[in-house]
């Protein structure tokens, strides 16, 4: 029995304040196998009230201690690693394998970013009598998904740890289990009791509470465009700062030249990974309308390869991640075949020799219409539709005809070319051949939210400028001090 009934706050675990629980299911065999406590307004008062003592210490604290504080916590990250992978693995049915070499290190690229932020910002900007200063923006809520738990936890704690925040982190009711162990390691490293806390709770409930508080400066949600607009309403009285990093539905243009059919294969993989669990994957495939029937073999290879199974079997495919997801993705398949859109791969159902849990097959449908819900609207799964363009105008058009711009992706042997293209593309992150860079910044256009995670300016979100007109002169930038109290 998996037990989450306590929060962090103020330093310890304590008890929550009611009785409420969501049940904890396992997703490779859709058993129940423990509780989640729901954190209450009161749960949450009492986490706000913690968080706002805590901050008036933790402001002053200097730069250099701050990037000590995160130098340890990534050090004691790094020493738990092991029982963090096996929290995700618990937590969503990642492959053991995946968890230890994607999920877990995610984390650490926004610890380390977060420290080399800190260190490069100028704690105050000197321009002759006028001085500009960051000062942090004080008691930040966050709530998270569970779909990159660690991944999404950290490109806001460890930024707003540098900038001097205190927090109240509401992890997703499915990742209960990384959260704790993360809030355990923070708790070791040697944070000040107040500045990071942890309520385990639902949306409604937990996460509602925390978004109208008014206790809270500023808010930041990752998850779905509806919880992003139910957070931002819920913030609006209170004018408090809001971040947003919502859902996609990405475009992968692909060039016709000769490296088309391995640009399709490494599309499949990147859809199927994290069993098409990441928001920023793939999942609108653009190719040349003549080359389709070539584009459909090379795919439907590329689907066979993907292995679906238990996640000590490591196969690429472990299951999704709960049964509301598992029955969704099977009602947006069951829409794809009524309307007889042509499918090359996988279907609905269960994948054979796995009758139980929540196990999907690898999906493609080609001929897809750019217009269809298949090429709209997000299933988060694996499901990959192909469209045909006739030129690469048409692709743009395309590409950016959908209501998401979290990410593009463009795939030719002419890089140049690609490069044009993704000038183009309304996306907030554009990768040229499979290109990643953990140290860009991430976050969407359009209603795939607003503001960005991690780069250079990873402490921006969690700071404000404060212009302070007819300074003392001074001659270097103060890179050391710690913030002065502005009330
Ligand atoms: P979700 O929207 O169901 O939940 C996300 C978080 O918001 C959870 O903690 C949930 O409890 C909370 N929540 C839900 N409704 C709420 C409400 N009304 N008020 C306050 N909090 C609320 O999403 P999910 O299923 O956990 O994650 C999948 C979604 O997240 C997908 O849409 C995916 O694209 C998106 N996502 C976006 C990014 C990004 O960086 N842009 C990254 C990962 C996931």
């Amino acid at each position: 029995m998996q037990d989450f009934r306590s929060f962090y706050i103020d330093g310890s675990w304590v008890d929550p304040m009611g009785l409420d629980t969501v049940p904890r299911i396992d997703p490779t065999t859709g058993r129940n196998i423990g509780l989640v406590a729901v954190g209450s307004e009161a749960d949450i008062d009492r986490a706000v009230a913690a968080a706002r003592r805590a901050a008036l210490g933790y402001r002053g604290v200097s730069t250099a201690q701050r990037a000590d504080l995160l130098r340890s916590i990534l050090a004691e990250y790094t020493r738990r690693s092991g029982a963090l992978a096996d929290a995700i693995v618990e937590d969503m049915g990642a492959p053991v394998r995946f968890a230890r070499s994607a999920q877990v290190p995610a984390g650490m690229a926004h610890l380390s970013g977060a420290i080399r932020s800190l260190l490069a910002q100028d704690a105050v900007v000197v321009r002759g009598r006028t001085h500009l200063a960051r000062d942090p923006i004080g008691v930040c809520g966050f709530i998270t998904p569970w779909n990159w738990p660690l991944n999404q936890i950290l490109a806001k704690v460890a930024p707003a740890l540098a900038a001097g925040c205190a927090i109240v982190l509401k992890p997703s009711e499915q990742a209960a289990s990384s959260a704790q162990v993360l809030a355990e390691i923070i708790a070791a490293a040697g944070v000040p009791r107040g500045v990071f806390n942890l309520v385990h709770g639902d949306g409604r409930t937990t996460g509602a509470a925390l978004s109208a508080h008014p206790g809270v400066d500023m808010i930041s949600i990752t998850g779905s465009v509806q919880a992003g607009v139910e957070v931002a309403a819920k913030a609006a009285p209170g004018v408090k700062r809001v971040a947003q990093e919502l859902g996609g539905k990405s475009a992968h243009i692909i060039f016709d030249d000769d490296n088309l059919r391995t640009n399709v294969a490494r599309g499949v993989r990147q859809v199927m990974l994290n069993s098409g669990q990441s928001c920023n994957a793939p999942t609108r495939m653009l190719v040349p309308r003549a080359r389709m029937e070539e584009v459909i073999e090379e795919a439907r290879t590329a689907a066979s390869r993907i292995t679906v199974g238990a996640p000590s079997d490591n196969p690429v495919m472990g299951p999704v991640a709960h049964r509301a997801l598992f029955n969704s993705i099977q009602m947006h398949i069951a829409v794809a075949i009524a309307n007889r859109c042509r499918l090359v791969a996988g279907g609905a159902g269960r994948p054979e020799g796995l009758p139980d849990g929540f196990y999907v097959k690898p999906t493609i449908f080609a001929n897809v219409d750019p217009k269809s819900a298949l090429a709209q609207e997000e299933i988060f799964g694996p499901v990959l539709a192909i469209i045909g363009y006739q030129d690469i105008e048409e692709a743009i058009t395309i590409a950016n005809d959908t209501e998401y711009g979290l990410a593009a992706y463009v795939s030719g042997a002419d890089t140049e070319a690609a490069y044009a293209v993704s000038r183009k593309l309304q996306a907030g992150q554009v990768s040229i051949n499979g290109a990643f860079d953990f140290e860009a910044p991430f976050g969407g256009f359009k209603k795939s939210g607003n503001g960005r995670e991690g780069g250079d300016g990873a402490l921006d979100a969690y700071q404000e400028i404060k212009a302070i007109m007819g300074a003392p002169p001074r001659k270097a930038p103060e890179r050391e001090a710690g913030v002065a109290q502005s009330t």
